[in-house]
Protein backbone atom coordinates (compact mmCIF):
# COMPACT_ATOMS: atom_id res chain seq x y z
CA UNK A 1 0.00 0.00 0.00
CA UNK A 2 1.31 3.32 -0.42
CA UNK A 3 2.48 5.92 1.92
CA UNK A 4 -0.32 9.13 2.71
CA UNK A 5 2.06 12.14 1.65
CA UNK A 6 0.07 13.84 4.50
CA UNK A 7 2.19 11.76 6.81
CA UNK A 8 5.41 13.54 6.07
CA UNK A 9 6.83 16.45 7.81
CA UNK A 10 8.02 18.78 5.39
CA UNK A 11 11.42 18.32 6.32
CA UNK A 12 11.07 14.42 5.49
CA UNK A 13 9.65 15.37 1.84
CA UNK A 14 12.32 17.49 1.37
CA UNK A 15 14.99 14.54 2.02
CA UNK A 16 13.10 12.44 0.18
CA UNK A 17 13.32 14.57 -2.77
CA UNK A 18 16.92 15.48 -2.37
CA UNK A 19 17.16 11.47 -2.18
CA UNK A 20 15.11 11.13 -5.52
CA UNK A 21 17.16 14.42 -7.24
CA UNK A 22 14.59 16.48 -7.27
CA UNK A 23 14.76 19.86 -6.24
CA UNK A 24 14.73 20.79 -2.40
CA UNK A 25 12.36 24.04 -2.65
CA UNK A 26 9.61 21.69 -4.37
CA UNK A 27 8.92 20.64 -1.31
CA UNK A 28 7.17 24.08 -0.29
CA UNK A 29 5.80 24.13 -3.82
CA UNK A 30 3.73 20.41 -3.09
CA UNK A 31 2.80 21.51 0.51
CA UNK A 32 1.32 24.47 -1.11
CA UNK A 33 -0.87 21.91 -3.36
CA UNK A 34 -1.62 20.02 -0.39
CA UNK A 35 -2.32 22.30 2.28
CA UNK A 36 -3.31 26.09 1.07
CA UNK A 37 -4.71 24.45 -2.51
CA UNK A 38 -6.07 21.50 -1.32
CA UNK A 39 -6.20 19.32 -4.55
CA UNK A 40 -6.82 15.74 -4.19
CA UNK A 41 -4.65 14.61 -7.13
CA UNK A 42 -1.10 14.91 -7.82
CA UNK A 43 -1.66 15.58 -11.35
CA UNK A 44 -3.09 18.50 -10.03
CA UNK A 45 -0.27 20.32 -9.53
CA UNK A 46 0.31 22.32 -11.91
CA UNK A 47 4.32 24.15 -11.62
CA UNK A 48 5.63 20.31 -10.79
CA UNK A 49 7.53 18.96 -13.60
CA UNK A 50 6.71 15.20 -15.17
CA UNK A 51 9.04 13.84 -13.60
CA UNK A 52 8.71 15.04 -9.86
CA UNK A 53 5.14 14.15 -10.12
CA UNK A 54 5.25 10.41 -11.68
CA UNK A 55 7.93 9.94 -8.77
CA UNK A 56 5.42 11.33 -6.09
CA UNK A 57 2.39 8.94 -7.71
CA UNK A 58 4.87 6.14 -7.58
CA UNK A 59 5.57 6.20 -4.00
CA UNK A 60 2.64 8.50 -2.27
CA UNK A 61 -1.16 8.39 -2.50
CA UNK A 62 -3.15 11.91 -0.52
CA UNK A 63 -6.76 10.14 -0.09
CA UNK A 64 -6.69 7.94 1.88
CA UNK A 65 -10.19 8.15 3.89
CA UNK A 66 -13.10 7.76 2.16
CA UNK A 67 -16.52 8.93 3.78
CA UNK A 68 -18.72 6.44 4.83
CA UNK A 69 -21.31 8.55 6.74
CA UNK A 70 -21.81 11.99 7.75
CA UNK A 71 -24.40 13.40 10.33
CA UNK A 72 -25.48 16.71 10.85
CA UNK A 73 -26.75 18.31 14.56
CA UNK A 74 -29.22 20.87 14.77
CA UNK A 75 -26.68 23.18 16.58
CA UNK A 76 -24.44 22.76 13.59
CA UNK A 77 -21.74 19.53 14.71
CA UNK A 78 -21.26 17.70 11.81
CA UNK A 79 -19.75 13.54 12.99
CA UNK A 80 -18.13 12.02 9.78
CA UNK A 81 -17.24 8.23 9.75
CA UNK A 82 -14.25 7.43 7.41
CA UNK A 83 -13.55 4.03 6.58
CA UNK A 84 -9.77 3.25 6.07
CA UNK A 85 -7.82 1.49 3.09
CA UNK A 86 -8.02 -1.86 5.33
CA UNK A 87 -11.50 -1.17 5.49
CA UNK A 88 -11.62 -0.21 9.15
CA UNK A 89 -13.52 2.88 10.56
CA UNK A 90 -12.80 6.06 12.39
CA UNK A 91 -14.68 9.56 13.22
CA UNK A 92 -14.37 12.75 12.99
CA UNK A 93 -16.15 15.78 14.53
CA UNK A 94 -16.77 18.97 13.48
CA UNK A 95 -17.75 21.50 16.10
CA UNK A 96 -18.80 25.23 15.88
CA UNK A 97 -17.98 27.31 18.60
CA UNK A 98 -17.89 30.71 19.30
CA UNK A 99 -14.06 31.44 18.63
CA UNK A 100 -13.93 29.35 15.86
CA UNK A 101 -14.20 25.76 13.88
CA UNK A 102 -12.68 23.07 15.81
CA UNK A 103 -12.27 19.52 14.62
CA UNK A 104 -12.11 16.42 16.94
CA UNK A 105 -9.53 13.09 15.54
CA UNK A 106 -8.99 9.75 15.93
CA UNK A 107 -5.32 8.48 16.80
CA UNK A 108 -6.55 4.86 16.92
CA UNK A 109 -8.61 2.02 15.69
CA UNK A 110 -10.27 1.42 19.45
CA UNK A 111 -8.48 1.76 22.22
CA UNK A 112 -6.85 -0.40 24.80
CA UNK A 113 -7.10 1.98 28.19
CA UNK A 114 -10.50 0.39 28.25
CA UNK A 115 -12.22 3.03 31.03
CA UNK A 116 -15.22 1.81 31.71
CA UNK A 117 -17.32 4.66 30.63
CA UNK A 118 -16.31 5.06 27.44
CA UNK A 119 -17.33 3.64 24.14
CA UNK A 120 -14.25 3.45 22.09
CA UNK A 121 -12.92 1.24 24.92
CA UNK A 122 -15.85 -1.20 24.06
CA UNK A 123 -13.53 -2.83 21.11
CA UNK A 124 -9.85 -3.01 21.94
CA UNK A 125 -7.42 -1.46 19.43
CA UNK A 126 -6.94 -2.85 16.09
CA UNK A 127 -4.02 -0.84 15.12
CA UNK A 128 -2.56 3.03 15.54
CA UNK A 129 -3.41 5.07 12.77
CA UNK A 130 -0.62 6.48 10.93
CA UNK A 131 0.20 10.38 10.77
CA UNK A 132 -0.87 10.56 7.03
CA UNK A 133 -4.30 9.19 8.25
CA UNK A 134 -4.55 11.26 11.51
CA UNK A 135 -3.86 14.73 9.21
CA UNK A 136 -6.29 13.90 6.54
CA UNK A 137 -8.81 13.83 9.07
CA UNK A 138 -8.13 17.23 9.05
CA UNK A 139 -8.03 17.65 4.99
CA UNK A 140 -11.21 16.14 4.71
CA UNK A 141 -12.99 18.28 7.08
CA UNK A 142 -11.90 21.25 5.41
CA UNK A 143 -12.16 20.72 1.69
CA UNK A 144 -15.89 19.78 3.25
CA UNK A 145 -15.93 23.64 4.20
CA UNK A 146 -14.10 24.36 0.98
CA UNK A 147 -17.16 23.04 -0.83
CA UNK A 148 -20.02 25.30 1.05
CA UNK A 149 -17.76 27.96 -0.32
CA UNK A 150 -17.94 30.25 3.03
CA UNK A 151 -14.16 30.85 3.29
CA UNK A 152 -14.22 28.85 6.01
CA UNK A 153 -11.43 27.44 7.96
CA UNK A 154 -10.86 24.90 10.82
CA UNK A 155 -9.18 26.84 13.26
CA UNK A 156 -8.77 24.17 16.65
CA UNK A 157 -7.98 21.03 16.83
CA UNK A 158 -8.74 18.57 19.93
CA UNK A 159 -7.09 15.30 19.81
CA UNK A 160 -9.95 13.53 21.83
CA UNK A 161 -11.77 11.16 19.00
CA UNK A 162 -11.28 7.17 19.69
CA UNK A 163 -7.94 6.25 21.43
CA UNK A 164 -5.22 7.13 23.42
CA UNK A 165 -2.84 9.81 21.59
CA UNK A 166 0.09 8.92 23.79
CA UNK A 167 -0.16 5.18 23.27
CA UNK A 168 0.17 6.06 19.70
CA UNK A 169 2.97 8.93 20.34
CA UNK A 170 5.16 8.91 17.17
CA UNK A 171 2.50 9.13 14.92
CA UNK A 172 0.89 12.04 17.25
CA UNK A 173 4.18 13.82 17.28
CA UNK A 174 4.59 14.27 13.07
CA UNK A 175 0.38 15.06 12.81
CA UNK A 176 1.32 17.46 15.61
CA UNK A 177 4.47 18.90 13.31
CA UNK A 178 2.50 19.41 10.06
CA UNK A 179 -0.99 20.76 11.32
CA UNK A 180 1.28 22.95 13.30
CA UNK A 181 3.88 24.18 10.53
CA UNK A 182 3.23 27.80 8.89
CA UNK A 183 3.79 26.11 5.24
CA UNK A 184 1.03 23.27 6.53
CA UNK A 185 -2.78 24.06 7.87
CA UNK A 186 -0.86 26.89 10.17
CA UNK A 187 -2.89 25.95 12.47
CA UNK A 188 -1.94 27.23 15.97
CA UNK A 189 0.11 25.33 18.83
CA UNK A 190 -1.86 27.30 21.31
CA UNK A 191 -5.38 26.04 18.96
CA UNK A 192 -4.61 23.00 19.39
CA UNK A 193 -5.05 20.06 22.55
CA UNK A 194 -3.91 16.85 23.24
CA UNK A 195 -6.09 14.23 25.60
CA UNK A 196 -4.52 11.70 27.59
CA UNK A 197 -6.08 9.18 30.14
CA UNK A 198 -2.83 9.61 32.00
CA UNK A 199 0.81 7.58 30.72
CA UNK A 200 2.88 9.84 33.24
CA UNK A 201 5.99 8.71 31.29
CA UNK A 202 4.48 10.27 28.28
CA UNK A 203 3.28 13.30 29.52
CA UNK A 204 6.72 13.79 30.74
CA UNK A 205 7.89 13.14 27.28
CA UNK A 206 5.36 15.70 25.76
CA UNK A 207 6.62 18.68 28.49
CA UNK A 208 9.96 17.79 26.94
CA UNK A 209 9.12 18.97 23.51
CA UNK A 210 8.87 22.29 24.03
CA UNK A 211 5.61 22.63 21.91
CA UNK A 212 2.90 25.08 22.90
CA UNK A 213 0.20 22.81 22.46
CA UNK A 214 -2.51 22.20 25.19
CA UNK A 215 -2.47 19.07 27.72
CA UNK A 216 -5.89 17.38 29.22
CA UNK A 217 -5.63 14.98 31.45
CA UNK A 218 -8.56 12.85 32.25
CA UNK A 219 -8.88 12.44 35.96
CA UNK A 220 -12.11 11.62 36.31
CA UNK A 221 -11.65 11.03 40.02
CA UNK A 222 -9.76 12.34 43.06
CA UNK A 223 -8.62 9.36 45.19
CA UNK A 224 -7.15 6.13 43.64
CA UNK A 225 -9.89 3.79 44.92
CA UNK A 226 -12.16 6.00 43.12
CA UNK A 227 -10.46 6.08 39.52
CA UNK A 228 -9.08 2.72 39.72
CA UNK A 229 -12.91 2.00 39.69
CA UNK A 230 -13.73 4.10 36.66
CA UNK A 231 -10.34 3.97 34.73
CA UNK A 232 -8.37 0.47 35.06
CA UNK A 233 -4.99 2.41 34.02
CA UNK A 234 -4.91 4.16 37.24
CA UNK A 235 -3.67 0.70 38.32
CA UNK A 236 -0.07 1.57 36.37
CA UNK A 237 -0.12 5.00 36.56
CA UNK A 238 -2.12 6.31 40.18
CA UNK A 239 -3.02 9.61 41.10
CA UNK A 240 0.72 10.42 42.80
CA UNK A 241 2.34 9.36 39.91
CA UNK A 242 -0.18 11.43 37.43
CA UNK A 243 0.30 14.94 40.06
CA UNK A 244 4.16 14.30 39.64
CA UNK A 245 3.69 14.10 35.79
CA UNK A 246 1.90 17.23 35.90
CA UNK A 247 4.07 19.15 38.15
CA UNK A 248 7.04 18.30 35.47
CA UNK A 249 5.24 19.31 32.67
CA UNK A 250 3.93 22.72 34.55
CA UNK A 251 7.66 23.45 35.28
CA UNK A 252 8.96 23.42 32.00
CA UNK A 253 5.81 25.02 30.20
CA UNK A 254 3.89 28.23 30.83
CA UNK A 255 0.13 26.59 29.68
CA UNK A 256 -2.81 25.79 31.77
CA UNK A 257 -3.32 22.15 31.48
CA UNK A 258 -7.29 21.17 31.65
CA UNK A 259 -7.79 18.80 33.92
CA UNK A 260 -11.03 16.70 32.58
CA UNK A 261 -13.62 15.50 34.80
CA UNK A 262 -16.76 12.87 33.45
CA UNK A 263 -19.44 13.32 36.12
CA UNK A 264 -21.51 9.99 36.70
CA UNK A 265 -23.89 10.40 38.45
CA UNK A 266 -23.72 8.78 42.49
CA UNK A 267 -20.42 7.48 41.42
CA UNK A 268 -18.00 10.65 41.50
CA UNK A 269 -20.32 13.76 41.75
CA UNK A 270 -20.49 14.10 45.62
CA UNK A 271 -19.66 17.27 47.49
CA UNK A 272 -17.09 15.07 49.04
CA UNK A 273 -15.34 14.18 46.17
CA UNK A 274 -15.50 18.06 44.98
CA UNK A 275 -13.62 19.04 48.04
CA UNK A 276 -10.96 16.61 47.34
CA UNK A 277 -10.62 17.25 43.96
CA UNK A 278 -9.87 20.93 44.99
CA UNK A 279 -7.89 19.68 47.49
CA UNK A 280 -5.42 17.70 45.15
CA UNK A 281 -5.13 20.51 42.98
CA UNK A 282 -4.73 22.96 45.76
CA UNK A 283 -0.86 23.85 45.02
CA UNK A 284 -1.42 24.18 41.07
CA UNK A 285 -5.06 26.46 40.90
CA UNK A 286 -3.55 29.12 39.15
CA UNK A 287 -2.09 26.70 36.41
CA UNK A 288 -5.07 24.36 35.77
CA UNK A 289 -8.36 24.63 34.98
CA UNK A 290 -11.13 21.92 35.71
CA UNK A 291 -14.04 20.86 33.17
CA UNK A 292 -16.96 19.07 34.03
CA UNK A 293 -18.22 16.76 31.28
CA UNK A 294 -22.04 16.05 31.65
CA UNK A 295 -21.67 12.09 30.94
CA UNK A 296 -22.65 11.31 27.48
CA UNK A 297 -24.81 7.89 28.50
CA UNK A 298 -23.52 4.90 26.13
CA UNK A 299 -25.76 2.21 25.36
CA UNK A 300 -22.98 -0.56 26.45
CA UNK A 301 -22.62 1.06 29.81
CA UNK A 302 -25.74 1.12 31.31
CA UNK A 303 -24.24 1.20 35.31
CA UNK A 304 -24.07 4.81 34.92
CA UNK A 305 -26.11 7.82 34.44
CA UNK A 306 -25.41 11.49 33.71
CA UNK A 307 -25.42 13.44 37.15
CA UNK A 308 -28.71 15.47 37.87
CA UNK A 309 -28.13 19.49 37.26
CA UNK A 310 -28.05 20.01 40.97
CA UNK A 311 -25.16 18.06 41.75
CA UNK A 312 -23.48 19.46 38.74
CA UNK A 313 -24.10 22.91 39.94
CA UNK A 314 -23.13 21.83 43.96
CA UNK A 315 -19.99 20.56 42.72
CA UNK A 316 -19.12 23.39 40.01
CA UNK A 317 -19.88 25.82 43.34
CA UNK A 318 -17.65 23.76 45.82
CA UNK A 319 -14.72 24.34 43.24
CA UNK A 320 -14.74 27.45 42.87
CA UNK A 321 -15.34 27.99 46.47
CA UNK A 322 -11.96 26.57 46.70
CA UNK A 323 -10.69 28.94 44.24
CA UNK A 324 -10.55 26.14 41.54
CA UNK A 325 -10.90 27.38 38.20
CA UNK A 326 -13.46 25.31 36.30
CA UNK A 327 -16.23 25.39 33.83
CA UNK A 328 -19.11 22.52 32.96
CA UNK A 329 -18.90 21.56 29.72
CA UNK A 330 -21.36 23.05 26.81
CA UNK A 331 -22.90 19.68 25.21
CA UNK A 332 -22.22 19.40 21.35
CA UNK A 333 -24.09 17.28 19.17
CA UNK A 334 -26.09 14.99 21.45
CA UNK A 335 -29.05 14.20 18.74
CA UNK A 336 -26.17 12.74 16.95
CA UNK A 337 -23.97 10.20 19.22
CA UNK A 338 -20.85 13.09 19.41
CA UNK A 339 -19.75 11.18 22.46
CA UNK A 340 -16.48 9.39 21.41
CA UNK A 341 -16.68 6.38 19.94
CA UNK A 342 -20.50 6.08 19.87
CA UNK A 343 -21.09 6.45 15.77
CA UNK A 344 -18.43 4.04 14.90
CA UNK A 345 -19.66 1.68 17.53
CA UNK A 346 -23.11 1.82 16.34
CA UNK A 347 -22.13 1.26 13.06
CA UNK A 348 -19.74 -1.75 13.51
CA UNK A 349 -22.77 -2.99 15.04
CA UNK A 350 -24.59 -2.38 12.05
CA UNK A 351 -22.46 -3.66 9.87
CA UNK A 352 -22.22 -6.89 12.05
CA UNK A 353 -25.97 -7.46 11.90
CA UNK A 354 -25.54 -7.10 8.28
CA UNK A 355 -23.04 -9.21 8.16
CA UNK A 356 -25.08 -12.43 9.94
N1 LIG B 1 -8.01 8.76 25.27
C1 LIG B 1 -7.95 10.13 25.56
C2 LIG B 1 -8.59 11.01 24.51
C3 LIG B 1 -9.89 10.53 23.94
S1 LIG B 1 -11.29 10.51 25.02
C4 LIG B 1 -8.54 10.41 26.92
O1 LIG B 1 -9.14 9.52 27.50
O2 LIG B 1 -8.33 11.50 27.41
C5 LIG B 1 -11.62 12.25 25.17
C6 LIG B 1 -12.46 12.62 26.38
O3 LIG B 1 -13.80 12.14 26.23
C7 LIG B 1 -11.92 12.03 27.66
O4 LIG B 1 -11.86 12.98 28.69
C8 LIG B 1 -12.93 10.97 27.95
O5 LIG B 1 -12.92 10.67 29.30
C9 LIG B 1 -14.23 11.58 27.45
N2 LIG B 1 -15.31 10.63 27.27
C10 LIG B 1 -15.26 9.35 26.88
N3 LIG B 1 -16.48 8.78 26.89
C11 LIG B 1 -17.35 9.73 27.30
C12 LIG B 1 -18.76 9.76 27.51
N4 LIG B 1 -19.53 8.71 27.30
N5 LIG B 1 -19.31 10.92 27.94
C13 LIG B 1 -18.55 12.03 28.14
N6 LIG B 1 -17.21 12.05 27.94
C14 LIG B 1 -16.62 10.92 27.53
FE1 LIG C 1 -9.51 5.18 25.56
FE2 LIG C 1 -9.90 7.74 26.26
FE3 LIG C 1 -11.99 6.08 25.90
FE4 LIG C 1 -10.39 5.76 28.00
S1 LIG C 1 -11.72 7.55 27.57
S2 LIG C 1 -11.15 4.13 26.66
S3 LIG C 1 -8.42 6.31 27.15
S4 LIG C 1 -10.53 6.76 24.36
Amino acid sequence: MKQSIYGLTIDQLTEWLLEQGQKKYRAEQIWDWLYRKRVTNFSDMKNINKECLQLLEEHFTIQTLKQSVKQESADGTIKFLFEMQDGNLIETVLMSFPYGLSVCVTTQVGCNIGCSFCASGLLRKNRDLNSGEIVEQIMKVQQHLDEKGNDERVSHIVVMGIGEPFDNYHNLMSFLRVVNHPKGLAIGARHITVSTSGLAHKIRDFADENLQVNLALSLHAPNDELRTQIMKINKAFPIEKLMAALDYYLERNNRRVTIEYILLKDVNDHVEEAKQLAKLLQDKRHLTYVNLIPYNPVNEHIQYERSEHKDIMAFYDTLKKNGIQCGVRHEQGADIDAACGQLRSKQIKKNQARAI
